[in-house]
């Protein structure tokens, strides 16, 4: 993609005040470097414990790097903030994503992510709103992440607050019956507050998604349920970027959607065609690998 075009930084990187407009080149590269290093924080974090959801990880890395560095409204220092936009964790055992992410946006210290899933840590496998600054859910009981989405962006709208609700979740959600009550109902109140953005890796914990319950013409689903549909490769942050601008040539009170197709293990060969994917076992010697291969030095 060759945007040249200067877009402002939408809403205010990081909450602060309106910040200089930031070149196409600069917002891709910013949100490029990010991503890179927060796929080493992913594979730190996997080797501490020698195995986990690395690979999902390492697949939303791109998208959350966008979020974080590009699109999400916050104080770091301030993870309560009331303006805040809110980032629902709905898929809790992508966790250790999120936690790269927060580590990016310096609400968390790089030095503590090596605490992950240790006891008394405040960053378990899965997801914990309670243990951990920036986390404002506990997702994981899987399809539940956007009917909470859905009354937190009534709730802010009631209240008059402009921030927007932002709600993760796997294409395996889209087997749960409630995330579609949810369209529906995030559509009948005209929630123009709300997006939500699927990560489609195509796997679920039992298989391939194809195979246990497929989910083919989302976009025509999520249409038809009144939202704004995008779908973009996730793992292409100038795609990314641009689909990201274009969630907000809506209606102003129509929810919005961005389907992200997603590659498990990317940036790391070794991972990226790994059978078994959804709980990845990796041995101790491949994580090194795994760096040499992300830093392209792979042999
Ligand atoms: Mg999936």
């Amino acid at each position: 993609m060759t945007e040249q075009t200067v877009h402002p930084v939408p809403r205010g990187v990081r909450g602060h005040a309106e910040p200089a407009p930031a070149s196409w080149q600069e917002r891709v590269s910013t949100v490029a470097a990010s991503a890179h290093r927060m796929r080493h924080h992913i594979i730190d974090m996997g080797e501490a414990q020698g195995q986990g959801y690395v690979g999902q990880a390492l697949g939303v890395t791109d998208l959350l790097a966008a979020v974080y560095r590009d699109q999400l409204r916050y104080h770091p220092e301030d993870p309560h903030w009331p303006g805040r936009d809110r980032f629902l964790l709905s898929i809790g055992h992508y966790a250790i994503a999120l936690y790269a992410a927060l580590a990016e946006a310096g609400v968390l210290e790089v030095e503590e992510l090596a605490t992950y899933g240790a006891d008394e840590s405040r960053l378990p496998m899965s997801g914990m709103a309670s243990y951990t600054p920036g986390m404002e859910i506990s997702g994981g009981s899987l399809g539940h992440g956007l009917p909470v989405a859905v009354g937190m962006a009534l709730g802010l709208r009631h209240r008059g607050n402009d921030a927007l609700v932002y709600n993760f979740l796997s294409d395996g959600e889209l087997n749960e019956g409630a995330t579609w009550e949810a369209a529906m109902g995030a559509a009948h109140h005209g929630l123009g507050n709300l997006v939500a953005v699927v990560d489609i890796n195509a796997l679920q914990a039992d298989g391939p998604t194809a195979s246990v319950l497929s989910v083919d013409a989302l976009v025509e689903k999520w249409q038809a349920f009144g939202w704004h549909a995008v779908r973009v490769d996730g793992n292409d942050i100038a795609e990314l970027l641009h689909a990201f601008d274009r969630l907000r040539d809506c209606e102003e009170r129509q929810p919005r959607v961005l389907l992200c197709d997603t590659t498990i293990g990317k940036g790391v060969p070794l991972l990226e065609n790994r059978e078994r994917a959804h709980f990845m076992r990796v041995d101790e010697h491949e994580w090194q690998i795994a760096r040499e291969q992300l830093d392209g030095s792979a042999r």
